[in-house]
């Protein structure tokens, strides 16, 4: 797929000179790049005197409710009359930080799939499905929010950045590199984040409000992920389980577990960790995957577990139990050997 043209630009500058109203819906469980790119581009788009609203599919992770505007946000399951209003009204759809429809989740992909109106995708991920009339997609960029950032240029409005959106971009930017540590953090990235800084970003408190406000509980609930953590390491992985029962135990909340299966990739020489979540409620173990160097593990995800994401950063799922699930993975191991012990090789 081509990169939005000059041409494409202009047109959408061209629409978006009027103003209309406008829904930015973010991927089901939104992390910290999804809002902050919707709520990044609500703010812009306000500015420009649109009507806006964001609908996320779900809720969202209470370290992102600080967020100006977060309170705004429609929940399409629990507020699904105002949400459905909302996205009958609209002649544009922003689609953020997600590939593919069924992102949204299946009650939700079904009402969009209906509308008959304008849909402009901004995602980083890879193999974007052709559901927009408008696509800006590129899998090079760490975060959605970043490619928010070229929209508004590219759309020549970066005097309508205000400090409201420079903090939510610079949220979703900080939380997709892991706080700018990830290899697709580039000169332009920290070039963007200062110009977000001189108008008005307070990266310091941003920090704290995103990484410095946990609970006991999600302590708690690290220290039992590192005590399931296990090595395999004739192939250089590591993985977490985590059950319903312990994630009760520290009572869970939405978010706990992000970030977590970092840890697995954090011991010297893993280049490939896991981390499975039994969610008794979706009757899954929702899983993910990071690697180090070449190890492409959206390739892995789309070929064993149903899901996809980044080379380096995907997720799956699987219906199967805790115990099953985890087989199946081991077992899974030996037919990558090559590829886990060269990661680093070309
Ligand atoms: P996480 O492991 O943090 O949930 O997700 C890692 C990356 O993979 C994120 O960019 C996320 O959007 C993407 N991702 C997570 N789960 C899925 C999935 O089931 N399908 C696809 N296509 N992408 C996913
Ligand atoms: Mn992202």
């Amino acid at each position: 797929m081509p990169p939005m043209t000059p041409e494409e630009f202009l047109i959408v500058k061209e629409i978006l000179a009027i103003p209309k109203n406008i829904v930015i819906v973010p991927h089901r469980n939104a992390d910290g790049d999804a809002i902050g790119s919707s709520l990044g581009m609500y703010h812009y788009l306000t500015a420009k005197n649109h009507r806006v609203k964001v609908v996320s599919p779900n809720n969202y992770p209470d370290f992102l409710k600080w967020l100006p505007a977060t309170e705004t946000v429609l929940k399409f399951d629990y507020q699904n009359t105002q949400s459905r209003r909302a996205i009958d009204k609209a002649d544009i759809i922003f689609l953020l930080d997600f590939n593919e429809l069924s992102r949204v989740g299946s009650d939700m992909q079904g009402y969009l799939e209906k509308f008959k109106g304008i849909f402009i995708m901004i995602d980083h991920h890879q193999q974007p499905s052709d559901v927009a009339d408008f696509l800006f997609s590129d899998t090079k960029i760490c975060a959605t929010a970043q490619m928010v950032h070229h929209f508004i240029e590219n759309i020549e409005d970066i005097d309508l950045i205000n400090q409201e959106t420079a903090t939510c971009l610079y949220t979703g930017i900080l939380t997709d590199t892991g706080s700018f540590r990830f290899p697709n953090t580039t000169a332009t990235t920290h070039r963007i984040i200062a110009s977000l800084i001189e108008k008005g970003a307070d990266g310091a408190r941003i920090y704290n409000n995103i990484y410095d406000t946990n609970s006991y509980g999600r302590l708690q609930l690290l220290g039992q992920a590192l005590k399931n953590l296990k090595r395999v390491d004739n192939y250089n992985t590591a993985y977490i389980t985590l059950t319903e029962e312990e994630k009760n135990k520290y009572d869970f909340q939405k978010g706990d577990t992000e970030g977590v299966v970092n840890y697995a990739l954090s011991i010297k020489n893993i280049i490939f960790g896991a981390i499975f979540i039994e969610d008794k409620e979706q009757k899954i173990i929702k899983i993910s995957f990071r690697s180090k160097g070449n190890f492409s593990v959206n390739q892995f995800s789309r070929n064993h577990f149903d899901g996809g994401g980044h080379d380096n950063a995907a997720g799956g799922r699987s219906e199967e139990t805790m115990e099953k699930t985890i087989e199946r993975f081991l077992d899974l191991l030996p037919q990558y050997k090559d590829a886990l012990n060269n990661s680093y090789e070309d």
